[in-house]
């Protein structure tokens, strides 16, 4: 099986496992887990900020981040389609009373400045407080690129607002653009960024940031229950991720460059991938049978209308060439037809 449902379903490598299991621990409640310790340092190290903060999902660091931002009833600005807006529940009303003012994020994944600087509320008894810009790289397997960031970074310095990154796949922005992530992230005050995507960790988000916020973001940790003891094992996973599986996501993004061209070579519409990412258009009428079809070639996909095909480090070259030859080999016109 070659399983393109996301870049999620990776396994941890023998040798991962191999540094989990040697890892040191101790109670991280208590502050006492050196391996925990040594994660949050190396990442906060490698952003350019102060502190690091590890967390069991991405969720929960976006929610401790906006949380650490905003206190009730304060708003936070973001996309339409981000994931902080969109794919986390609500939490950040539901749990943290605070605002969303969404705006439509553009084909490229940006929110138009000029649009976050006409939603920023006037100090005025009936708006809410805005506080803080949440942007997202990469956005649906988009790169949002240095130049954009530093504008957004600098209209929020000049509006009051503070800035979080949700950088859940922030590694596949900055090695396709060749840029470490401190001058990628540069003026971010928090960047939240996941180990278990294509960096192949079995779990764990670390958030970095200024100090204050990362205290705060603590505190908020404690709160929504993500206070783990003895999770240097975790920890380790995403250190041995951080030191060995950041350069490599290039091989993820020219595989994503040749299923897109294989597929595409087969007379399916798609979208020239980015990163990890390939979309393909795929007819309503033909989705159940060609889910039934790629499946019996043992190629796990989740079929919708815009088909998202992710790669990542347990699909290799073979299992791309497979999946393009199960789309080769549907037959469309019949599956329309019946
Ligand atoms: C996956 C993801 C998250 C958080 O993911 P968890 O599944 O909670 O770890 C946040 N933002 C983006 C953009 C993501 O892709």
């Amino acid at each position: 099986m070659v399983d393109l449902r996301s870049d999620t379903v990776t396994c941890p490598t023998p040798a991962m496992r191999e540094a989990m299991a040697r890892a040191e621990v101790g109670d991280d409640v208590f502050g006492d887990d050196p391996t925990v310790k040594a994660l949050e340092e190396r990442a906060a190290a490698m952003f350019g900020l102060e502190a690091g903060l590890f967390f069991p999902t991405g969720t929960q660091s976006n929610l401790a981040a906006l949380m650490a931002h905003c206190a009730r009833g304060e708003e936070v600005i973001l996309g339409q389609d981000a994931h902080t807006y969109k794919y986390e529940g609500g939490g950040a009303a539901v749990l943290g009373s605070i605002q969303p003012q969404p705006l439509a994020n553009l084909p490229d994944g940006t929110l138009d400045l000029a649009m976050v600087e006409a939603a920023v509320k006037p100090d005025d008894s009936h708006f809410a407080i805005t506080r803080l810009l949440a942007l997202e790289n990469t956005i649906g397997g988009k790169v949002i690129g240095r130049d954009y960031l530093a504008k957004a970074v600098t209209l929020a310095w000049k509006k009051g607002l503070s800035t979080h990154l949700d950088g859940a796949r922030i590694f596949n922005a900055a090695v396709k653009l060749g840029l470490p992530v401190d001058q990628l992230c540069a003026g971010f005050d928090t960047v939240s960024v996941c180990l278990s995507k294509g960096l192949g960790a079995p779990a764990g988000t670390v958030l970095v940031g200024h100090s204050g916020l990362v205290a705060r973001a603590r505190r908020i940790r404690k709160m929504l229950g993500g206070g783990m003891r003895q999770v240097g094992i975790l920890a380790a996973a995403g250190l041995y991720a951080l030191e060995h599986n950041v350069e490599r996501l290039a091989a993820d993004h020219a595989n994503a460059t040749r299923l897109a061209k294989g597929i595409s070579a087969a007379g399916w519409e798609v979208e020239t991938p980015q990163t990890n990412m390939v979309f393909v258009k795929v007819d309503k009428a033909s989705g159940a049978a060609l889910q039934a079809h790629l499946a019996a070639a043992g190629v796990l996909v989740l079929v919708s209308p815009r088909t998202r095909l992710v790669t990542h480090l347990d699909a290799d070259e073979s299992g791309i060439d497979r999946a393009v030859a199960a789309f080769a080999s549907f037959n469309r016109s019949a599956a329309v037809a019946e």
